[in-house]
């Protein structure tokens, strides 16, 4: 069986090409490094049954091989990335989906489509379920992600809808764990550098906002078995972690767990920011028979330990 994985070098891509290395699977992997590193695939070089094509997924794609899952990852995910890339961004979700889509439809591959709990907007529904449409901003600056994800959703469907693609559509929560870039601009990576570093912990807002961090081995698990799984074409399913905590909450942890000396200090709230957001995942319960089995604790433990070496 052969997989091509977009986003190969980023921080989900990367874990996701050991997983399916690790089944068995030939992987075939792609990224222009904008926002991904070598260094997050170098070990790979060398394994017989991973390739790499450096590749811009906007630009229409040919690969010689046969495919049975195309997998869309590539994406700045980061809000400091998207917003610093926002025209990249727009593109990779849309020319770069119409291009995976259209390659998945010629090789007769399933398609499994990286979405976000960001379809979700500011959530005025909580917590948010698959059925939930969301609320928007379409011209805010988180808009370029948003709205370019939910065009693909769109466009993954209209592929399921005419032209019998075996479509999956993730949508990811909040993830973090080893391979996250120290500079990542994300709450986890940010608080665990300056809580290393001494420096003063930055909580944008009041800290009361809340997020659902789901460590990143849990989520590979769940997006390779809704990768393998038949006859869930043309589904929508959160993955993420239920385990809902403030960002307040959350640098105060991080601070004990370190044995920081850093301060919390406040900072102007950011533009569109989603005040809550926790997925309901009973959807993935029952198709995938699958939840996360990490703590925040035990997946904090080793996000330190890994940034403590980058670092020190
Ligand atoms: N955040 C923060 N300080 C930081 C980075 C992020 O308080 O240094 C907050 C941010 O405002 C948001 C939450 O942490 O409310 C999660 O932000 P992140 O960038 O990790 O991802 P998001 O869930 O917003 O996509």
């Amino acid at each position: 069986m052969k997989v091509l994985i977009t986003g190969i070098a980023g921080f989900i891509g990367s874990h996701l090409a050991d997983k399916f290395l690790s089944e068995g699977f030939h992987v075939i992997g792609m990224d222009n490094f904008l926002t991904g590193s070598p260094d997050n695939i170098s070990h790979l070089f060398g394994n017989k049954n991973f390739k790499f094509i450096q590749y811009n997924v906007v630009n229409y794609i040919y690969v010689p091989d046969n495919l049975d899952i195309v997998l869309h990852f590539a994406c700045p995910a980061s809000p400091v990335d998207y917003i610093r890339y926002p025209i990249q961004t727009l593109k990779v979700d849309s020319l770069g989906t119409l291009n995976t889509l259209g390659l998945a439809k010629t090789k007769k591959a399933r398609y499994v489509f990286a979405s976000t709990s960001e379809v979700y907007g500011d959530p005025q529904v909580h917590p948010q379920r698959e059925d939930y449409w969301g609320y928007v901003n379409p011209v805010g600056i988180r808009s370029v992600y948003d709205e370019a994800k939910r065009f693909s959703e769109s466009m993954a469907m209209a592929y399921y809808r005419e032209h019998g693609v075996d479509v999956r559509i993730l949508r990811i929560f909040n993830t973090y764990g080893e391979r996250m870039r120290l500079n990542d601009g994300r709450v986890v990576p940010n608080f665990v550098f300056q809580a290393l570093k001494g420096e003063n912990i930055t909580v944008y807002g009041d800290g009361t906002q809340t997020r659902s961090f789901c460590y990143i081995s849990d989520l590979v698990e769940g997006i390779f078995l809704a990768s393998i799984k038949e006859d869930i074409s043309g589904e929508i399913i959160n993955l993420g972690n239920p385990e809902e905590i403030t960002i307040q909450e959350l640098a105060e942890r991080i601070v004990a767990m370190t044995e920081s000396k850093s301060k919390i200090v406040f900072k102007e709230r950011l533009q569109d920011d989603p005040y809550r957001r926790c997925p309901d995942i009973s959807k993935a319960i029952k198709l995938l028979d699958w939840k996360p089995k990490i703590s925040l604790d035990k997946g904090l433990w080793n996000t330190i330990h890994y940034f403590k070496q980058k670092i020190l």
